[in-house]
């Protein structure tokens, strides 16, 4: 019987697959154009770094498609691309511009350690496979299809609509920055909304549980701390020593807790999380959104990997290095010591705060990189009506829940130039399967062919008459 039924659940959906096949509308067979193309371009650093191509194949569709030569323009930071289009609105409209963001480059792939092409749109019944299918060719191929349909239907909007997609989003973004500080005209822009981040979430059954937007993002810092010493012969141990120094040091910051830190944003977070989970740990979140002073439910979040970071600033010890010889005395130890810092709070501040808890004025720090301090970007209500209108077309009654990511998507440049920017993709997904950045990351078809009209309609709310 159960064989039996199975069978005819095979045979009823590929039935179903044909049908879709057969109905495709103009727009589907677009998108999936677009998503076939770009995926079969390399753009990874390591690659043939194809982002140009991208970049240019892109511009013949907007052009093709009735743009204006203008209003589509290839931008170069050395030998990387951004893309900027411009769908213009209402000559006498005085709204500012909306602002569409995106990264046509991806992660490597090594062709060897994949079972089917990375650079190539493969598929079966249930899944899109390829490097970038999700991050963020996915996105990419949804916004720019929207673009060339309204503007097919001769569909004008009430401001400006810009896309700005990045070039080099998983490596330097170097132009991210040109896009986000470098453009007068972008920076005109009244927000922003990123394809590259949120989404919603589907249990194995394919319910929806919750949509998540992308309001914030922690702004990643890494220090090396050193204790030096003089060594000697490890015949003739000293009472100091670099490593006991460092030691000491690391001991220190495993004890101490960052104070607890909150916004609106991350009040909302815990309060509607905490409804959704429920039990025991629901309670404490839903403590910590009545007052977040309440140390018992932060305390009780802090054991929580997946939570902690919203609660307030984390730093960890993540690698060591120390000593150069088995029978001499350590000349030297270093700690990595990775932090994310809870938005509003500077780089600055929290080294301080760590040279007064490990204690020791001979510990060096030297701060790697160049940390991009990103503010909070508080819900506005018409760009919350608009995603909660396109969720609920797909999934009606499932709860939209902004969050805060631990740090890594180009939103935080546009937020830290000025620009209120909230990542809201098409993706409803179940998390076991999200494979970005790994081997054979791939979508399932039902994503794809259901994020069909999430920009459209974003887009008509934002910007319709
Ligand atoms: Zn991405």
């Amino acid at each position: 019987m159960r064989f039996f039924i199975k069978y005819l659940l095979g045979f009823v959906l590929s039935v179903t697959a044909v049908a879709q096949d057969v109905a495709m509308s103009d727009h589907a067979r677009k998108t999936l154009e677009i998503y076939r193309t770009i995926v079969g371009m390399d753009s990874s650093k390591l690659g043939a770094a194809r982002a140009p191509d991208v970049a240019q194949y892109l511009s013949e569709e907007f052009w093709a498609a009735g743009f204006a030569k203008a209003d589509v323009e290839i931008v170069k930071k050395g030998d990387l691309v951004g893309l900027i289009v411009k769908y213009r609105g209402k000559k006498d409209s005085r709204k500012k511009p909306i602002l569409f963001l995106g990264h046509m480059d991806v992660v490597e792939a090594n062709a060897s350690d994949w079972v089917r092409p990375p650079f190539e749109l493969t598929e079966d019944d249930a899944y899109f496979y390829g490097r970038g299918s999700d991050d963020n060719k996915f996105g990419i191929a949804q916004i720019s299809a929207t673009f060339i349909r309204l503007k097919k239907e001769g569909f004008v909007p009430d401001r400006d609509l810009i896309i700005a997609f990045s070039g080099d989003e998983e490596t330097g973004m170097e132009t991210t920055r040109l896009l986000a500080y470098e453009r007068p005209d972008l920076a005109e822009a009244e927000f922003a909304l990123n394809t590259d981040a949120g989404g919603g979430d589907l249990d194995v059954a394919g319910n929806a549980l919750t949509y998540r937007i992308q309001a914030a993002e922690k702004t990643y810092v890494t220090w090396e701390i050193t204790a030096r010493n003089p060594g000697g012969h490890s015949s003739r141990p000293r009472p100091d020593n670099a490593i006991y120094d460092l030691a000491d040091a690391i001991k220190n910051i495993q004890a101490y807790k960052f104070p607890v830190r909150w916004s609106d944003m991350t009040l909302n977070f815990f309060e509607e999380t905490g409804q959704q989970l429920g039990g025991e740990l629901g309670d404490a979140m839903r403590a910590f959104a009545e007052d977040p002073m309440d140390v018992k439910a932060s305390d009780r979040l802090m054991i929580e990997s997946s939570y902690v970071g919203s609660t307030r600033t984390t730093c960890v010890v993540t690698m060591l290095r120390a000593g150069h010889a088995e029978n001499a005395m350590p000349q030297s130890a270093t700690a990595t010591v990775n932090c994310r810092v809870f938005p509003g709070v500077s780089v600055a501040e929290i080294e301080g705060v760590l040279k007064k808890v490990v204690a020791n004025d001979a510990i060096e720090f030297v701060m790697l990189g160049d940390p991009t301090e990103s503010p909070i970007s508080e819900l506005r209500d018409d760009v919350m009506a608009a995603v909660r209108k396109a969720v609920h077309a797909r999934y009606p009654n499932v709860k939209l829940i902004p969050y805060m990511e631990s740090g890594g998507t180009d939103g935080m440049h546009f937020r830290k130039a000025g620009i209120p920017t909230w990542a809201v993709s098409g993706m409803f997904m179940n998390p076991d399967e999200m494979f970005a950045h790994g081997l054979n990351e791939r979508v399932p078809k039902k994503a794809f062919y259901g994020a069909l009209d999430h920009w459209s309609i974003i887009i008509k709310e934002l910007a319709g008459p």
